[in-house]
């Protein structure tokens, strides 16, 4: 699958503008002080060529910290990995990364190459590609060091964690977002505008969270971004003892509350002291316990996504075939193999070409319309 927003090649083919073709950004470079290059072009061609090859890219958050959005984040990327996808996890959560122990990195340390930082790759049987760890915590002395942020270094580090990190090609890649509505999201935003991007929320069904949750969704509404929906976390738990099902927070609120918002429940994870054991031994819970009932109910949510990236590359086959058709139709060699031809029979032939086209090109859009 790949999207056509393509536009580092206009760039890169200036003479007159020359890039040092490094993959990762001038603060890790160690000819940085002697450079003479255009230090923010540099910047935005590394992000520009790292989109390229990310098909969908998605932004996980919720307005509010403890709610899961990491290990919501850690489980799909496995989840889609499993599937056959390739998949990275971009934590950017700055305030408190988890991913690097969500996927048994701790401690690690990230090298700088011509490509970029390299990510931590997580492999395990089952997975015909590694997932694609990239997180602050590889770039820190210490895991346990508290970090202070200026709004200035936020702004960096999004941008290191996007362009600097060598991504290479993914079907997806999640991004691990810090709580809240401020800086970071908006700095992602801008930065992937021409990605295709959608978002996921992740709530649990206290009322608190909930509200904070949809502070998200209609951030996401007023910047046009898609939302593919809402996972319900911690929602129910199943009695050890009798093995019944009860839940801790009532759902009612909740349910209304999307239904005012215009959000789908995608679905409800249960609090299970397993998922949690997953994110602390470094194996995701999807992965360890397959057919799990955690498992089952992230369904939905890989579906969710596949759906959305499948939906999003039919209609950029549209596009790219509508450009093509029309192009073809007035290419000077249609011209030329039409030109022996009387005129009217010309006409008649153009006309049929020109329907037979048309009918394709419904063919196609009937096809990417039909999974909405
Ligand atoms: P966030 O990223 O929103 O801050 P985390 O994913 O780090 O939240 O989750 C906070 C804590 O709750 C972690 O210790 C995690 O293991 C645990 N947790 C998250 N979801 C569940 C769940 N469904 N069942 C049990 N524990 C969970």
């Amino acid at each position: 699958m790949s999207a056509p927003h393509v536009k580092v090649s206009d760039i890169k083919s200036r003479p007159d503008q020359p890039d040092c073709g490094l993959g990762h950004a001038c603060q890790f470079c160690p000819r940085e002080p002697e450079c003479t290059l255009d230090k923010p072009r540099h910047e935005k061609l590394l992000i520009e060529a790292r989109l390229e090859r990310i098909d969908q890219i998605v932004l996980v958050m919720a307005n509010k910290g403890g709610v899961g959005k990491s290990t919501v984040s850690a489980n799909l990327a496995a989840g889609l990995a499993a599937r056959g996808y390739r998949v990275g996890v971009a934590d950017a959560d700055i305030h408190g990364p988890n991913q690097s122990r969500f996927f048994g990195f701790v401690g690690a340390h990230v090298r700088v190459s011509e490509r970029g930082l390299a990510t931590c790759d997580f492999e395990t049987a089952p997975l015909a590609h590694p997932i694609k760890v990239g997180s602050l915590a590889f770039l820190m002395e210490r895991e346990d060091t508290p970090i202070v942020w200026r709004d200035a270094y936020k702004h960096d580090f999004m941008h290191h964690l996007i362009g600097s990190f060598d991504w290479g090609a993914l079907d997806f890649l999640l991004v691990d977002m810090p709580p809240g509505t401020g800086n970071e999201l908006i700095t992602l935003c801008d930065m992937l505008e021409s990605a295709n991007v959608a978002a996921l929320l992740v709530t649990t069904p206290q009322e608190v969270a909930l509200m904070d949750s949809l502070k998200a969704a209609r951030y996401c509404q007023e910047r046009k971004l898609p939302v593919l929906g809402v996972v319900e976390n911690m929602s129910g738990i199943t009695c050890p003892h009798c093995h019944g099902e009860f839940h801790l927070f009532p759902r009612e609120a909740l349910a209304r509350r999307l239904e005012e918002t215009g959000v789908q429940s995608l679905t409800q994870i249960p609090l299970d002291p397993e998922l949690a054991r997953g994110s602390d031994t470094g194996v995701p819970d999807i992965l360890a316990r397959p057919g799990g009932t955690v498992a089952e109910a992230f369904r939905p949510v890989i579906n969710a996504c596949v759906e959305h990236a499948r939906e999003h590359f039919e209609q950029a086959a549209v596009h790219s075939l509508n450009d093509a058709f029309s192009e073809n139709l007035q290419s000077p060699m249609l011209e030329q193999a039409l030109e022996g031809l009387a005129p009217e029979q010309r006409d008649a032939l153009r006309q049929e070409l020109t329907d037979m086209l048309n009918i394709e090109q419904q063919r196609l859009s009937g096809s990417g319309r039909s999974k909405e």
